[in-house]
């Protein structure tokens, strides 16, 4: 059974046009999108990933990587192939640059295994979950029903009507926001402009937002830059979280890994502007751990993906001072 997608327009002579994220992707019958998800098939967007699962495993939350949400905690992890930008860094190449073999998994059997697994949520991630539109729409309807949350880890490169239609069904948001500038964004393939109005429409909709922007040498790591996104994401909300991740050569890129030195420098950055950063892929508790804002204690301690959270209430609330640190679902 093949799905047809949700967002597209149909031009002249069987060719139609996708509307689901800003390449706006034109595709004679035939031709496959930029994405490798959806095809023309004779006039109709067929959607060629629905259902098709290349990745599920069960990991700490803390991996998506959600520090504010249900800390501590497992979930049931999918993705798919396919996406909508193409970054020489990418760390999920093999799934996310090219087909890659599936099992067929229906939106209810996914609920079930997450139920079965003693999962209490989804997350969509591994490789691009808005290219997976359709399905994690019919899946995260039926899971929200059946009372688990829903977790997306995405690039943020949609359009606004697809958007506000899912994150209706979506409970925690992780954006990778890779740069700060146009013309970075442009050469992996996206655009800044868009990934913003996906965070500041999550932030507005009251939905958990978190944010990751990867560290790589000569690509995001300008200080300028960066003091601007960390200004901006403070304008939104300064207790967002920022989650500042280590670069390490992958797929077309093989510039050496960020210095030490340049993530503690960023992180020093972003601190004067947000309550809540931490440096990924350094491993060092005391970049990983969250202080409280207000009073100052050492309310999750985190090494690794061992996670200790006594100095949270049950509500996520620093159990000092109160104030709420964490969302609980
Ligand atoms: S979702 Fe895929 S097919 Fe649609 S416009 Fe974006 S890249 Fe093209």
């Amino acid at each position: 059974m093949q799905k047809m997608a949700l967002y597209f327009t149909s031009l002249s002579d069987e060719k139609i046009k996708c509307e689901l994220c800003p390449h706006h992707c034109v595709l004679e019958n035939g031709q496959i999108g930029f994405c490798l998800t959806r095809k023309n098939k004779e006039g109709i967007m067929e959607l060629l990933n629905y259902g098709q699962i290349t990745s599920i495993c069960v990991d700490p939350i803390e991996k998506k990587p959600l520090f504010h949400f249900n800390p501590g905690e497992k979930i049931l992890s999918v993705g798919t192939f396919g996406c909508n930008m193409k970054c020489a860094f990418c760390q999920n190449w093999e799934i996310s640059q090219q087909p890659a073999p599936t099992r067929r998994v229906l939106p209810e059997q996914l609920v079930s295994i997450a139920l079965e697994r003693g999962s209490r949520g989804i997350a969509y991630t591994y490789n691009e979950p808005f290219v997976w539109f359709e399905f994690v729409l019919d899946t995260s309807r039926i899971a929200s029903k059946e009372g688990l949350y829903n977790v997306l880890v995405t690039n943020g490169l949609v359009e606004e009507d697809p958007l506000s239609l899912l994150i209706q069904s979506i409970h925690a948001i992780n954006v990778d926001l890779k740069a700060f500038e146009e013309e970075t964004y442009r050469r992996l393939g996206g655009d800044l402009n868009t990934v913003k109005r996906t965070i500041k429409v999550a932030v507005e909709a009251g939905i958990h937002v978190e944010i990751t922007t990867l560290i790589v040498p000569g690509i995001s790591d300008d200080m300028e830059h960066l003091e601007e996104e960390f200004k901006w994401l403070a304008s939104l909300d300064k207790s967002l979280p920022l989650h500042l991740s280590r670069y390490f050569p992958n797929y077309r890129m093989s510039n050496p890994a960020t210095s030490n030195s340049k993530l503690i420098e960023a992180y020093n950055l972003a601190r004067q502007y947000l309550d809540y950063v931490y440096i990924g892929n350094l491993w060092d508790s005391n970049y990983e751990s969250t202080v409280c804002p207000s009073c100052g204690t050492l309310v999750v301690r985190r090494d690794r993906y061992e996670i200790q959270n006594e100095g949270l209430d049950r509500e996520g609330r620093c159990k000092k001072c109160g104030k709420k640190i964490a969302k609980v679902f």
